[in-house]
């Protein structure tokens, strides 16, 4: 047996022995995860600055300060969603108790993407963690220091036989996929989402799969275009658009585009001064294999915002691309920079049929004021979630969902979805022994009488 396979069998044996199974164990290791990022957070700033240039402000608020706000929600709530969930029954059940017990699947792998190395790491292991599961956690290779950082960490913390990191790369990634896992949460690209959930199939092992596409932002024109423009911006360039809901492409009502991009111009230079490739805490791109493919996009259309580089430094300036169309190369895959293609168009309905046309996204924001152009826009489109008059904000609601549909991704977590998603939901029916219905045995002409009047 090598060392992959005995982790996995020394966490299946600690699983089996029910430690996890109670509400004090589960309570006292988020306690622990959350004390763990506290005794760690200098050393957090460090990881995120030295893998992604994040400044100390852009790790507290989309890195640790989430994952608090996760943990503490989690442990607030966590005994009532424990509780056994009483069902209704129908009169052919009278006499019983029905209801639905939550328990863990087993051992839990946790496959993380680069791009929020932290949060994208630790956020699923909340929810497996609060569900009774134990965990291992493959983070990316991509972003090293925040990789060691987690080993260091947690190795501290946990036992492994409990929660344990699995540094390394993909051929690491694929040898996991072989064990057999009881469930299987992935963040990352569409393509290594499938594989994931090929070699899943082979064990009949359940999947979340958080994935990425083409997420768009439409602005029509009686939107609040100062808001918009501000909104926009922020949710565009943080992370330097290495966000996966982050507004992909932009789509813009003729009539305030104008205004629109003049206004988004005036909050990049707030945001991130007249030279961002100047400005310290600008985050850089992830490697160069990105830099060259968003590098190749700048021919795309017309530059009239940014567009300098640092090839040195691995960064790209916060960019707007204006007359482009659904042919460029920018439009044929998901972007994850700091680029922002402009589609201008003068009737919603070609806006609602060209993205009808291509895969769904995982999120979607339309800035507007008038209700049944929102109502449309939600009813006729599927993406996996998004904001009215807003741009990446729905994420940090631990009260809604948050996942893809189609090939933007399979379930969703967050809150009490987390707990859900690592739970299978155990449909139990308490029976009587006072009396027993006579009408559901057979023979019998009355009972034959009884079950048609109840079962019409
Ligand atoms: P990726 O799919 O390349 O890698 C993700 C993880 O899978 C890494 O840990 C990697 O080591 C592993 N991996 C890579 N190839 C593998 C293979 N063949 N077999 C098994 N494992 C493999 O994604 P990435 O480049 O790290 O992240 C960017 C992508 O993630 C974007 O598409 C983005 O939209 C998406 N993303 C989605 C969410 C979400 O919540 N839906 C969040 C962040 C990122």
């Amino acid at each position: 047996m090598d060392q992959t396979e005995q982790l996995v069998e020394n966490q299946r044996e600690f699983f089996l022995s029910g430690e996890t199974l109670t509400y004090s164990f589960r309570k006292e290791q988020l306690k622990k995860l959350k004390n763990m990022l506290k005794k760690y957070e200098k050393s957090i700033y460090q990881a995120l600055k030295t893998d992604l240039n994040k400044s100390n402000y852009e790790t507290l608020t989309t890195e640790v300060g989430f994952l608090y706000t996760e943990i503490d929600f989690t442990l607030k709530h966590l005994k009532d969603w424990m509780k056994p969930e009483k069902a209704e029954a129908p009169i052919t059940h009278k006499g019983t108790k029905n209801y639905i017990l939550s328990e863990p699947y087993g051992v839990s792998l946790v496959i993380s993407p680069w791009n929020y190395p932290l949060q994208l790491a630790i956020a699923p292991a909340i929810g497996a963690i609060a569900a009774g599961n134990t965990v291992i956690l493959k983070p990316s290779e991509f972003t090293q220091a925040t990789s060691s950082l987690l080993v260091e960490m947690i190795n501290e913390t946990f036992d492994n036989t409990y929660f344990a990191v699995v540094e390394g790369d993909k051929e690491v990634s694929e040898k996991l996929l072989k064990q057999k896992f009881d469930y299987i949460f992935f963040t990352g690209s569409t393509t290594v989402g499938k594989i994931i959930m090929r070699e899943a199939s082979a064990h009949l092992t359940p999947v979340t799969l958080e994935l990425g596409g083409k997420s768009p932002v439409i602005v029509d024109k009686d939107a609040n275009i100062d808001l918009a423009a501000k909104r926009i911006v922020w949710g565009k360039f943080t992370n330097a658009g290495q966000t996966c809901v982050a507004p992909d492409y932009l789509y813009a009502h003729e009539d305030i585009k104008p205004k629109l991009l003049k206004t988004m111009k005036k909050y990049i230079k707030s945001f991130y001064g007249k030279k961002p490739l100047k400005n310290e805490d600008y985050v850089r791109i992830i490697n160069k294999d990105h830099f060259h493919r968003l590098q190749a996009f700048l021919t795309d259309g017309k530059i009239v915002y940014g567009g300098n580089y640092n090839e040195g430094k691995n960064a790209i300036e916060p960019t707007i691309l204006d007359k482009i169309s659904w042919e460029d190369s920018i439009m044929q895959e998901e972007i994850f920079g700091p680029l922002l293609p402009v589609l201008t168009f003068s009737n919603l309905d070609d806006v609602v049929l060209s993205i009808k046309q291509i895969e769904k996204p995982l999120a979607l924001y339309y800035f507007g004021e008038k209700l049944p152009a929102q109502q449309k826009i939600l009813r006729d489109i599927s993406f996996g979630g998004g904001c009215i008059n807003d741009t990446l904000y729905h994420l940090a609601n631990p009260h809604l969902p948050f996942g893809g549909v189609g090939s933007s991704g399979i379930g969703g977590y967050h809150g009490k979805y987390s707990f859900d998603t690592f739970s299978h939901k155990k449909s139990v029916l308490k029976q009587t022994t006072k009396f027993d219905m006579p009408f559901r045995y057979p023979g019998g002409k009355v009972a034959e009488q009884l079950v048609k009047r109840i079962m019409r």
